[in-house]
């Protein structure tokens, strides 16, 4: 087997129910360790909720609340940029916080690139493309399962080019984790099973995929695993147990991410045209995907049926055909990891006619 690409991993972390009360302590630690501010990027779903008393901002700080009724675009990471700039007005923070989802604990990863990086969020999109490190990091997840706390991108929209892509790079992994599943209690079931689900999509198309590594495999068959036992097992897919278990199998799974197949790509399609966000967006994909993913797919129907969830049909039914066309455009244009799944000739399995009949069964 091939020798693996030198991997970073979050060096450290902290998890257990009751964890977020350590926050403080931990950005006391960078205060003294570094001169400058710290940096709170909040979900906005917290903003005048008990979550944001709790955030441990003193006089001289600056919070920031994402809106995550999006994905994270590149336009919106370049204006927190700028604002925490001026703000900063030439220092650097001791440290960045990301408090939230998948959305804002990437947010908070880019506007910490651009911190330390010239020029605008769209110029990192890609592999290997930022040059100094980042400041400090701490991610704080709210919600399990899209892995971005340990992932080494932070996934950007980019209208103009009609792509996702990140900041993949060793600078834009966090430095420290804090993982309390009690975050996740107030979670909506539908989005706790939405995003749950990303876990198991990125390992299953990664052990599915050509790309592979034992160390990667591992990881994934766990994930897995955990994702079965949460939502195939006998307790509610919310049970404290769970809540735990879910956290751990996404920041399991989040180590083994980095190569997707199908779903992914599908999936990025519906988050560019209709702007879904990604955990149902994924769960369409898979819905569709049953020839390639037969097994999964069998598994993802029954823990649908299992925690309740539905997909209603029919969403692609009345678009436009620019729009028709930029949902095949959205989705082949990840070329890696359908190279990943299908190999180099992979336009002559997913062709035009075939990725728009996949989308007008969901
Ligand atoms: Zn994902």
């Amino acid at each position: 087997m091939a020798i693996t690409r030198n991997t970073k991993n979050v060096p450290y972390y902290l998890l257990g129910a009751g964890a977020f009360d350590q926050l403080e302590s931990l950005v006391d630690e960078r205060r003294r360790a570094a001169t400058g501010p710290a940096l709170f990027f909040v979900d906005h779903y917290f903003q005048n909720k008990p979550l944001a008393a709790r955030v441990p901002a003193i006089a001289g700080d600056r919070v920031f609340f994402v809106n995550t009724s999006a994905e994270p675009t590149v336009e919106v990471v370049d204006a927190f940029a700028s604002t925490a700039k001026a703000f900063l007005n030439g220092a650097q923070p001791c440290c960045v916080t990301g408090i939230g989802g998948g959305a804002v604990l990437d947010m908070a990863k880019a506007v910490a690139n651009l911190l330390t990086n010239p020029g605008l969020a769209e110029e990192y999109q890609g592999w290997e493309l930022v040059k100094h490190p980042a400041p400090y990091k701490i991610g704080v997840p709210t919600l399990s399962g899209t892995g971005a706390e340990c992932s080494r991108t932070c996934v950007l929209t980019n209208m103009r080019r009609k792509l996702k892509l990140g900041m993949n790079s060793d600078f834009t992994v966090y430095d420290q984790l804090l993982l309390d599943p009690e975050l996740t209690r107030s979670v909506p079931r539908d989005q706790y099973f939405y995003t749950g689900l990303d876990t198991f999509m990125h390992c299953v198309e990664s052990i599915r995929g050509s790309y592979r590594n034992v160390i990667v495999d591992s990881l994934s068959r766990t994930a897995i695993a955990m994702s079965e036992e949460i939502f195939l097992g006998d307790k509610d897919m919310m049970d404290e147990e769970n809540l735990e278990k879910m956290m751990v199998a996404s920041y399991i799974g989040g180590m083994a991410a980095g190569n997707v197949g199908i779903i992914h790509p599908v999936s990025a399609g519906l988050s560019i045209v209709l702007h879904m966000p990604h955990g149902i967006a994924n769960c369409y994909a898979l819905s569709v995907l049953g020839e390639f993913y037969p097994e999964e797919h069998a598994q993802f129907t029954e823990m649908m049926a299992r925690q309740k969830v539905s997909l209603p049909k029919g969403i692609c039914k009345n678009l436009t055909d620019e729009q028709l066309d930029g949902l095949y455009q959205g989705s082949i244009v990840h070329e890696k990891p359908l190279i990943n799944a299908l190999g180099e000739d992979f336009k002559k399995i997913l062709t035009r006619e075939k990725v728009l009949s996949l989308f007008a069964n969901m």
